[in-house]
Formats: C-alpha cells, structure tokens, sequence
C-alpha cells in the first residue's frame, strides 16, 4: 500500500511560513473519523468507554477532540492527572493505571475521584493509607505470565513483564478489597504492545472474562468492567495491512456471548485505554532537508532529530518517510536520513529508498501521532518541537509552541548567572 500523507506539500509550505519545522502536525478529520469508528464497533456493549493513554500524546487540545466523543483519561502520573484535571476529565473520567506508584498520586487520583487501577497487592495498603480507606470502586490489572501467543505466533511475553498481579494475587486481592469495602471491581490487562491484528483483543477478552468469571464465583465481587487496555497496533511499515476495528468489536462481542453473557454477566462494560490506535497515525513529523553529505554512505541530514521522534533510535523502529511534493517519483536513492545528536542511533531512516533528495525538501515522517512528541527530550541542549493541529477545514493552529533556549535554561532560573545566560 502506498502510504499518503495527510499533508500536501503546499499546506506544508503554508504552515512552515509562519511555523519553521521541525513540527509534529496533527490531523483532525483522521482523529474524528478514527474515534467514531471505534465507538461503533463497541457500541454494542452499553457501558463502553475508552480512555485515552494521555501518556502517548499529552496534549489537551488533542485529547479534548476525543473527549467530545465520550473518551476518558488513562493517567499513570502526578502531571497527566493534573492534565485531565485541568480539561475537566474527573471523576469516572480518569483511570489511574500506574506502577511503582507513589503513594501521593493515589490521593491525587482520589481527591479528584478517578478510579485507581491496582498494579500491585501490595498497593492495597498503600490506597488506604494515602487516602484513609479504599475508595468503592476500584480495579486490578492482571499478568498471567508466560508467554501470549496466537497459535505459534509469539505476541508478547508477559511472563518478563514488570506489570500486574499473579492469578493466585488477583484472587487474594478481590477477597482483601471486597472485606475492606470496595462494592464495585474492574480487571485490567495489557499483554502485548503494537499489535497489528485483529485477534489480540479478542484472545485477551477470552482470559479476561474467564478470569472475571472465576473471580466472581469465588470471590462474591460485583465485576463492572473489564478494562481491555491498550496494545492494538498501527500499520507502520507500508507493507502491513491495518488493524479493521470493527472486525476486533466484533471479535470480542462474540466472546462476551460465549462467556459472560452465560454466567450472568451480560451487563459488565467494556473499557480500552488506547493510545496508539487512537492517533499514531493522525500525527506525523515534518522535517527539512538541510545537509546532505557522501560518505562510506549517502546522508540527508534533517533539522529534527531523536529529541523530537525517539523511537527509530531506541527500538529501530520502522516509520515511513515521504519526501512531500515527490509522491509519485521512484524511489531510486538509497539514503541514511540523519538528525543531528551526537549519537550514531539518531536516524530516522537507514538505508531508506527515496526518491531523490534535494537540500530544502520537506520531509514527513509518518505516524507520529503517538508516543512521537512525547518521548522527547533534550539531550545535546535539543529544544523540543512545537505541535500543530490541521484542521478538518483547512486551516491550522498552533497547539503547543516549540522550546526556546529558555525553556531549556529555565530550572537555573534561581541562580544569579540566569539573566545572562538566556541572553540571545
Ligand atoms: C502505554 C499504555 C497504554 C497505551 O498503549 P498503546 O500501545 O499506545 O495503545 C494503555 N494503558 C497503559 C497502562 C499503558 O501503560
């Protein structure tokens, strides 16, 4: 498949008058139209609700697009919360799944009445302690171990995961918590990252509401919903076919029939904490062309780097490129495509085919909507990128502006050589 930006390159050239790159652009029409499909594929199930990983693109404007949409925040932090607070996602809004939590966010969470997503027993003790009981309704994420898998196809390894609950704890958990007051339980999982296929949320409903079966059987708790997590995939290679979210609603509403409905469980909600679905490919990273340099290789050095796009550097992961307004030339040169750390792992591509690259080219660098700015940070005094939204008519806006030297220099600011050093 022929992966086409949302972008042309005279918008681009529009936006970049006002706005220099490197910028994350996002793309409003594609997030609208992602979110609706997602709610008619679960809008079978009543209680359904997403709650956005903010964690993957903390951006209020951003999440308030999907917040029209019913969606809910997953925090796992003191500032997301503050975040969710502050565009008004409170109460049954907010799921707090954190780890190695400190114990002052889970006051945070409560005092702001989100429900806290449990990813240790030992945490038990922790809630009621922060917050001098546990609160009625509260959730607990769960690891089975060993290895997920579709057939002989090996999807994560939960078993090497620091996340969640043994089965016997889960169990001894439902039975603490249900003595000590909580009225009403959810169960949380997330087994496997980026998966692109339709079956994973299907097979991890199947253990989830076993195992919400299970649990009700032994342990008498009123089960309310089964939190999905996040974990559905993007089509990052050109080559992968996507995820079809409706075939996945589907998926999981026949195993609902097959379990829970059964066991008189037929009016549990059905919760997902997407991130990655939700706007990775709704973002992407424009970029200029602006060194080129012949080598033991052939280089296109760009003005972004992996302070604005980290995950080609830490994983090697894969995100397409398309040089704007040569959509449709071959992609006859093979380039590095390099930003400017001083670290041999900052690129953005190697041994990329591309079509020709000229120096003032623009580049867009494809699926950044998620977990792409918000991985940033600033090694070789790189100053984070700005975020710009394109709108469903056109026209643009600015939605966090780009750093300057100082915000970069700004915790010195209690220092008496300040002044001088944010002098330009
Ligand atoms: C990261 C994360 C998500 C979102 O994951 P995606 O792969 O972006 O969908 C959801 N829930 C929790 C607890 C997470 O840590």
């Amino acid at each position: 498949m022929n992966k086409r930006p949302f972008v042309s390159l005279e918008k681009a050239q529009e936006i970049i008058k006002e706005y220099p790159t490197p910028f994350h652009l996002y793309d409003e029409r594609g997030i609208r139209e992602n979110v609706k499909a997602l709610k008619e594929a679960f809008s079978w199930n009543e209680g359904f609700k997403e709650y956005f990983a903010v964690k993957a693109t903390p951006n209020p404007f951003l999440i308030n697009i999907l917040r029209e949409y019913g969606c809910g925040c997953d925090c796992s932090s003191k500032t997301e919360l503050m975040m969710s607070r502050t565009i008004g996602a409170t109460g049954d809004d907010i799921m707090f799944s954190s780890n190695d939590t400190p114990i002052e966010e889970f006051k945070m969470c409560d005092d702001l009445g989100g429900i806290i997503n449990l990813d240790d027993i030992t945490h038990i003790e922790a809630v009621e302690k922060a917050c001098g009981r546990l609160p009625e309704k509260m959730s607990c994420r769960y690891n089975p171990g060993g290895m997920f898998k579709i057939s002989n196809d090996i999807m994560d390894n939960p078993g090497d995961a620091k996340y969640g609950m043994t089965t016997p704890q889960i169990f001894e958990a439902f039975k603490i918590m249900k003595s000590k007051g909580v009225k009403e339980f959810g169960i949380h999982a997330f087994l496997a990252s980026n998966t692109v296929t339709n079956d994973y949320y299907p097979m991890l409903a199947k253990v989830l509401f076993e195992l919400a079966v299970d649990l009700k059987k032994e342990t008498g708790a009123d089960i309310k919903f089964i939190n999905l997590s996040g974990g559905v995939g993007i089509p990052y290679k050109p080559d992968q076919e996507p995820n079809d979210i409706k075939v996945i609603g589907e998926g999981v509403h026949k195993v609902y029939d097959e379990v829970l409905v059964p066991a008189g469980m037929g009016d549990v909600a059905i919760y997902t904490e997407m991130g990655r679905f939700m706007l990775g490919p709704y973002g992407g990273l424009v970029t200029t062309a602006i060194n080129e340099k012949h080598t033991h290789k052939e280089y296109i050095g760009v003005d972004a780097c992996a302070v604005n796009l980290m995950r080609p550097a830490i994983y090697g992961a894969y995100h397409h490129i398309t040089v704007l307004g040569k959509e449709d030339e071959p992609c006859n040169n093979k380039y590095d495509v390099t930003g400017s750390l001083c670290e041999n792992s900052d690129k953005f591509a190697i041994d990329r085919m591309l079509p020709k690259v000229d120096m003032g080219d623009i580049l867009f660098i494809h699926d950044t909507g998620a977990h792409g700015f918000s991985m940033g940070y600033n090694y070789n005094g790189k100053l984070k990128s700005a975020e710009i939204l394109l709108k469903e008519d056109g026209s643009y806006q600015l939605i966090r502006r780009a750093e300057t030297p100082k915000d970069y220099f700004a915790t010195f600011d209690c220092f008496d050589f300040y002044d001088d050093l944010i002098k330009e």
